[in-house]
């Protein structure tokens, strides 16, 4: 391997270094290790850690558990959908009978919240919630610019799904094959669903 350092000072540096990226993931730097050095407010050490994955899958696994673990710490101890007794912020200004937010509409869902880690639904915030908190948003994770276009929209849609199937959705190389699986799994999700609620109305079908 040969060690390559590169110092990130100010903005310049940074703005350099973001349009460089491209090269940087490429095979051409295969047999380099990366060195980042510099201000730690541009999230340095996520950025070297990844491009120092030279294998794609482990570098986009990688890239997506980082943003995840990051949200869940920025979140943890914070009820930022006001829940009380099952019902959101919605739910209780509309005065709905459904319980669990949005997390309602997904097959996954469990009385002890989300079973999987969603960085799509992670970043989604409704206005009542945007209105009160100050939100995470795709923005708030430049090293995601380490991912293609491709994923990186991937990864602002996929809603309602494991985060197995996100990352098969990542991996896959062509944005039809990611939205064809999304397709189906949201066509699945929605007739599970409906098959709860035909079961629960009509229970000896
Ligand atoms: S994002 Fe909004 S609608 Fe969705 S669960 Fe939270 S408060 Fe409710
Ligand atoms: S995957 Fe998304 S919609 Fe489903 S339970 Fe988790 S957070 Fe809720």
């Amino acid at each position: 391997m040969i060690s390559m350092k590169i110092v990130i000072q100010d903005e310049k540096d940074y703005q350099k270094f973001l349009r460089r990226l491209f090269f940087y993931k490429s095979i051409f730097y295969s047999f380099v290790s990366f060195q980042l050095e510099g201000d730690s407010k541009y999230s340095l050490s996520v950025f070297q850690t990844a491009l120092n994955f030279k294998s794609r899958r482990k570098r986009i696994e990688y890239l997506y558990d980082q943003a995840c673990s990051m949200i869940d710490s920025k979140n943890k101890n914070l009820n930022l959908c006001g829940f009380v007794n099952g019902r959101c912020y919605v739910q209780r200004k509309k005065k709905q009978k459904e319980c669990n937010g949005c997390c309602r509409l997904c097959i996954y869902q469990t009385n002890h919240g989300c079973p999987t880690q969603n960085l799509a639904c992670k970043l989604f915030h409704c206005g009542e919630v945007k209105q009160r908190y100050s939100v995470c948003s795709f923005e708030d994770f430049p090293y995601l610019k380490l991912l293609s276009l491709k994923n990186q929209y991937v990864l602002k849609n996929d809603y309602f799904s494991l985060r197995e199937d996100v990352l098969k959705d990542l991996y896959a190389y062509t944005l039809t094959f990611s939205c064809l699986r999304i397709f189906f799994r949201i066509i699945k999700n929605f007739l599970l669903k409906r098959g709860k609620v035909l079961f629960f109305l009509f229970p000896m079908l």
